[in-house]
């Protein structure tokens, strides 16, 4: 079996509230589709979801490091042969994961249709389907408005909550508070500063108001403070979860040495696909930790791939693969109902309905 073709769209999903940036609120999300396919007929889907702010990629770049360079690179292969095909990318590509992603998700796509098996259980999973509950990630807005999210939120049926805070620590106290005032108190806070307090010393005077109501601290401090998180896994009452300081399963092994970190936050977009994921996960199970899936606000293909990650391995304890959720359309036949999302079928286990992707793409290039 070899690869014949690849098919990279780049499509535009309208959000249900715009996100605002330092630089201007964005109306909707900008995301590339991957189509590979075989000399055989069988059809891979894989996605990349660029950030910027996170690993400096957008959609055009995203794209056009898959239409320049991957895909021509990889006509030939043959699919299952991931740990070759993804070094090979690799050796040529050093950057762009989700460009990476967009191909490798589309490999395991493809060895899960080939093998008529869900991707989790070619993982190793041993659950009955791939499911997932996903959490209500709460904007920064000022604490009064957060807390009305907050309450909306469990009222739509989330149990968990992401508070993203990173301002300055007295108002970041006010909105933990008081989102932790306004709901029930079996729903679950998770709170992400976004490497926002900089600093460990800056970290524990939010903390000292914010610990006792949330289930963990994400990226307290700069990416590069390492030693800051170590200390305040020392002396913090919170598990410290890193997620900027986390790209790679190198990354890990470091945090790991340096005894940096709780729990690990991994994102398929940072590391490039599934592959480097396990191997990043392995990393946090060996030293005896639980991890996260996060999300760049994937469409429905990475978000699938998402949901076999997670349904695989014990120690992937919490995702965050929100997307489907803060979008209004999605290209697939995706099955997501308020806080759950679950697929079925052979490989992610999703199906492009080409009406919505017709509507909703910008660009297509195909390379053969
Ligand atoms: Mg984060």
């Amino acid at each position: 079996m070899e690869i014949e073709r690849v098919t990279i769209h780049r499509y535009e999903i309208p959000l249900e509230e715009p996100f605002v940036t330092a630089l201007k609120p964005i109306p909707e999300l900008e995301r590339v589709l991957v189509e590979v396919e075989t000399d055989d007929g069988v059809v891979g889907l894989g996605e990349g979801a660029p950030a910027y702010e996170v690993t400096g990629e957008t959609q055009g770049s995203t794209a056009a490091v898959l239409e320049d360079v991957l895909a021509p690179l990889i006509l030939g292969e043959d699919p299952i042969d991931v740990e070759r095909v993804t070094r090979r990318m690799w050796a040529l590509v050093d950057g762009a994961p989700s460009a990476h992603a967009a191909i490798e998700l589309a490999l395991q796509d493809i060895r899960g249709k080939r093998a008529d098996l869900p991707l989790f259980k070619l993982l190793g999973g041993d659950a009955a389907e791939a499911t997932i509950d996903v959490p209500k990630v709460l904007s920064i807005k000022s604490p009064a408005e957060m807390a009305a999210d907050a309450v909306e939120a469990v009222e739509a049926g989330y149990e968990q909550i992401k508070i993203k805070v990173g301002a300055d620590p007295a108002t970041d106290i006010d909105r933990v508070a008081s989102i932790a005032e306004a709901v029930p108190s079996d729903v679950s806070l998770k709170a992400d500063a976004n490497q926002g307090w900089g600093d460990a010393k800056t970290a524990m005077r939010a903390l000292d108001g914010i610990a006792e109501f949330v289930d963990v601290i994400e990226q307290p401090v700069d990416k590069e403070n390492v030693d800051d998180l170590a200390f305040l896994r020392e002396h913090v009452d919170v598990p410290v979860m890193p997620d900027e300081s986390v790209e790679t399963a190198h990354d890990a092994v470091e945090l790991v040495k340096r005894g940096a970190g709780d729990i690990y936050n991994i994102k398929l977009m940072k590391t490039g696909g599934i592959t480097e994921a396990v191997r990043l996960n392995a990393v946090a199970a060996a030293d005896g930790r639980p991890t996260q899936l996060g999300s760049m606000v994937e469409g429905h293909v990475g978000t699938a791939a998402g949901v076999h990650f997670v349904t695989a391995f014990e120690n992937v304890v919490w995702n965050e693969m929100v997307g489907p959720f803060m979008t209004t359309d999605g290209i697939t036949d995706l099955d997501a109902d308020v806080p759950r999302i679950s697929v079925g079928g052979p490989g992610l286990g999703v199906t492009v309905d080409r009406e919505r992707l017709r509507a909703l793409r910008s660009e297509r290039a195909v390379v053969e």
